[in-house]
């Protein structure tokens, strides 16, 4: 076929005109429409069913495409000139847009190109909703958009960070003419991020120095070529000198909380926690990085116990007009702690959600003071009435003797009969005893207070000893026995007989005195490193609250028997100076044991064949002749000078500060036993506890030292190789009890 001026060729136009792509409509100059070729499909007034012919299109189109479309035709009529516009076609349900372009055919018709543009026209306008979009939330977030030609190494900008360059103009700068504003400490992260750009997502924060310094993030979207090939790299930049700002508040604020020595927390109604300060998740065991609101407050603080507790400190909280204040007792959990004063209050946010908040103020300290200086009060009254009892006492006791002494001697000349005169210088005899012996307690005491008792030590037999002391009672008190339950063989210790002696006498005279009818039994016998002396009785004996008391200065359990309670406090003095102890075991009504124990340190058996072995007995190996050496590992210089004063005198000591110092000395000095706080710096106690059983599984024994007193915790130090478990506070008696087990 000929194809060649094929579009001149009349015979093609009508075939050529079916295909293009516009409708056409062929119109009266009055609207009406006499011809048409459909293109569009699925329009309500355009379609293929020729609706439209013979219609006129002014009264058929809705009136508001009419307005618009009517006053350009006409004028295409009028003036001959071509029109070419956009009408919106609205139709029941939808919005159709078309393009017009209308001819001038001759003096009575227009030709109408008609193109549907729904599509575009909605494309058109939704991108014009997204770029509003972008706008606003970009001046609203105040973010603006860049982009970086690598080649050029210029910076394009538009947007609303208001800082280097001004806000909502499209800007081009140089990199270098923008680095001038980085903070020079910010100037190689940022340009570091621009070169590696390459992956996209990079991101970075920086700093402008303007007028003040300025919070930015930068952020990488997409790096593309342009149509010269030059690299673009294309992102945001944010300003965060809100986000900065509020975050500096936020953590001056936490840092404020944080070092406060009060515990502050908040949390729901419901109890779960949203914030808790350091001190407060310090009580809570829980670290600094550990998200608090997973728990809630009577799972992590023991004062709320449990749901239910929490459930009815609520209603308290509520019916006293959302604030209350009350005293947490919180002793069994930590030494250190004792009391806090609490007051918790409902905050109502913004939004009407309510938060509590708790301040809790460690009372602990001044509690414990107020108990110390009630303890000293007491004690100091209880001084006093002592001394006040003492001197009516010893008026008393000074009084009875001296009044024998003075009647008896002015009678004395009187008396002719031999037996009379004797028996009365028995009285005077006995009441100068009684006399002499109470001025020598009050002279013992006063060396003792003094610390000017002196001790004479001499090579002693000790069976001689008490066969001596037996035979020096048996002549001043012939009416009462005094047994003696000695070993076999001879015992030479190096002692101070004289003192000894003054002991023993005390607790033999304190034994009758207190006995109505039987005999006194001395004796001794041979211990681990020691000699225990012990006087037994038959006497009334001494109730089980007394026989703490009865060695303090002063005690006494029967007022109406005479006496001045100082005998075994002297007594108590006297042992301890010489290095032993000194205690009583007794029943009411059947009897007393009291036994005194000293070192052995100088004993020497005469000979061999007499010596005398020591008798296994119950009495805990309290102490050998070399003292047990116990390493004290204890971080804490006061704690440390606590278990001084508890044990130094019963032990030699060593002393750890942190795990790595407890291993050194284990290693170096090879203590007998180990007493490991497990709080320590660095290397903690059941690490080091641990360390210390993998070079030596089972010497020495380890007693760990600790204030969790939970089961769990008492468990998990026994599995990891400590032998035995303390609580704090510390108590001497269950500390020495828990000690003597092991050395
Ligand atoms: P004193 O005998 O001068 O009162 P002590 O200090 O020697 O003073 O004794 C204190 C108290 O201990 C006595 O008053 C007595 O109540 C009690 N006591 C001491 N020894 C015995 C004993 N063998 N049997 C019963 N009670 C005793």
């Amino acid at each position: 076929m000929k194809t060649r001026g094929i579009l001149h060729d009349e015979k093609h136009a009508a075939r050529l005109l079916n295909m293009t792509c516009d409708t056409l409509l062929f119109l009266k100059n009055d609207g009406t429409c006499v011809d048409m070729i459909v293109k569009t499909e699925n329009n309500p007034y355009v379609n293929d069913r020729r609706m439209l012919i013979g219609e006129n299109i002014f009264t058929f189109f809705p009136e508001e495409t009419v307005q618009e479309l009517k006053p350009a035709l006409e004028q295409v009529a009028k003036k001959g000139e071509v029109s070419n516009a956009n009408y919106n076609l609205p139709a029941p349900g939808r919005m159709y847009f078309f393009k017009l372009i209308a001819h001038k055919y001759d003096d009575e018709h227009l030709l109408c190109q008609y193109r549907d543009i729904t599509i575009r026209s909605q494309m058109k306008r939704k991108l014009e909703m997204a770029n509003k979009r972008l706008t606003e939330t970009g001046r609203e977030a105040k973010i603006g958009y860049w982009t970086y030609n690598t080649a050029t190494r210029t910076i394009r900008y538009e947007g609303f960070v208001g800082v280097v360059m001004d806000i909502e103009t499209e800007e081009v700068v140089s990199l270098e003419g923008y680095l001038e504003h980085v903070h020079p400490e910010d100037k190689k992260k940022f340009t570091d991020v621009l070169e590696r750009a390459d992956m996209a997502e990079e991101a970075c924060e920086f700093r402008i120095v303007k007028d003040r310094t300025y919070y930015l993030k930068l952020k990488i979207v997409s790096v593309y070529h342009d149509h010269n090939g030059d690299t673009i790299i294309e992102g945001y930049v944010q300003n965060i000198d809100d986000i900065v700002l509020r975050w500096d508040r936020m953590k001056m604020l936490s840092l404020a909380l944080d070092s406060s020595n009060d515990g502050i927390f908040a949390t729901k109604m419901d109890g779960t926690m949203v914030f808790g300060n350091k001190f407060c998740r310090k009580q809570c065991n829980l670290t600094m990085d550990e998200d608090i609101t997973k728990y809630k407050a009577y799972e992590v603080l023991p004062k709320f116990e449990n749901k239910e507790a929490w459930e009815v400190f609520i209603g308290r909280l509520k019916e006293n007009n959302n604030a209350i204040q009350y005293v947490w007792d919180a002793g069994k959990l930590r030494e250190d702690m004792v009391s806090f004063d609490c007051s918790s209050f409902i905050f109502r946010n913004d939004y009407g959600e309510d938060l509590i908040w708790h301040l809790c103020r460690d009372v602990s300290e001044r509690l414990r003071h107020e108990i110390e200086l009630k303890k000293a009060k007491e004690k100091a009254e209880e001084s006093d009435r002592l001394k006040s009892a003492f001197i009516s006492n010893m008026s008393h006791e000074i009084r009875t003797p001296l009044n024998s002494i003075v009647g008896f001697s002015t009678i004395m000349a009187d008396i002719d009969r031999e037996e009379e005169r004797s028996q009365y210088l028995d009285i005077i005899e006995s009441s100068n005893k009684r006399l002499l012996m109470l001025i020598d307690e009050v002279l013992d005491l006063s060396k003792i207070e003094s610390g000017t008792l002196k001790f004479h030590y001499s090579r002693v037999e000790v069976n001689d000893l008490c066969r001596e002391i037996q035979a020096s009672h048996q002549l001043c008190s012939s009416s009462t026995m005094l047994l003696l339950d000695l070993p076999d063989g001879k015992l030479f210790m190096k002692l101070d007989k004289n003192r000894v002696t003054q002991v023993i006498s005390n607790l033999i005279d304190n034994a009758f005195k207190f006995m109505k009818q039987g005999s006194v039994t001395l004796g001794y016998r041979m211990i681990p490193g020691f000699v225990e002396f012990f006087v037994k009785d038959v006497g009334i004996g001494i109730p089980e609250d007394k026989l703490e008391v009865i060695f303090d200065r002063f005690e006494r359990v029967d007022h109406f028997v005479p006496g001045t309670g100082l005998g075994l406090s002297i007594c108590k003095s006297i042992v301890e100076r010489m290095g032993g102890d000194i205690s009583v075991t007794s029943e009411v009504g059947v009897g007393s044991v009291f036994s005194f124990r000293i070192p052995m340190e100088d004993a020497r058996t005469e000979d061999e064949k007499n010596e005398i072995k020591p008798r296994l007995t119950s009495v805990p190996r309290k102490k050998t002749k070399e003292k047990a050496t116990i390493l004290v590992a204890e971080d804490d210089e006061d704690n440390y000078a606590l278990i001084r004063a508890m044990i130094g005198r019963e032990f030699q000591l060593l002393h750890a500060k942190n795990g790595n110092e407890v291993i050194e000395l284990f290693e170096t000095k090879h203590p007998d036993l180990i007493l490991m706080d497990m709080k320590m710096p660095g290397l903690n106690g059941l690490e080091a506890a641990m360390a210390i059983r993998r070079k030596s599984p089972a010497h020495p024994p380890i007693i760990a030292v600790s204030a969790y007193a939970y089961e769990k915790d008492r468990k998990e130090l026994l599995e990891n190789g400590c032998d035995d478990f303390l609580a704090k506070p510390l108590n001497r008696e269950t500390l020495l009890d828990t000690l003597h087990k092991y050395v």
